[in-house]
């Protein structure tokens, strides 16, 4: 019997749904499937963000739209922490490797275009 809440449960789940299959299963111990749980449980990973246009596609397409939302939901913030790692790593680079001359450099240029000219 399968848990039905962790991330490859509730992913599981929400392709039974799309295949309308959900309610016909009966290896998880509730079938349901809210957006509650999926903004809980469900997660984007590195694996399942190349599913989730599937996924948001057939889920629309049977007519869940509130549940494709909140795979959306999800997929926006795997993407939006996967920008706030590349500035982290960019910033680390510099740091360590080019010794902050990025940063040196850029805020000499915005120095340079704050001051009005003279
Ligand atoms: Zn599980």
């Amino acid at each position: 019997m399968n848990c039905g809440m962790c991330e490859k449960c509730l992913r599981t789940k929400l392709v039974l749904l799309c295949a309308n299959r959900l309610g016909l299963t009966k290896v998880f111990k509730k079938n349901d499937l809210t957006v509650g749980l999926v903004l809980k449980g469900f997660t984007v990973t590195d694996v399942s963000t190349q599913f989730c246009c599937e996924l948001i596609r057939g889920l629309r397409k049977s007519g869940y739209k509130n549940l494709a939302r909140a795979v959306m939901v999800k997929r926006w913030k795997y993407y939006s922490e996967r920008i706030v790692n590349i500035r982290g790593t960019f910033a680390w680079i510099d740091k360590n490797i080019l010794r902050g001359m990025v940063k040196h450099w850029s805020h000499t240029v915005n120095n340079l275009t704050k001051q009005p000219s003279s």
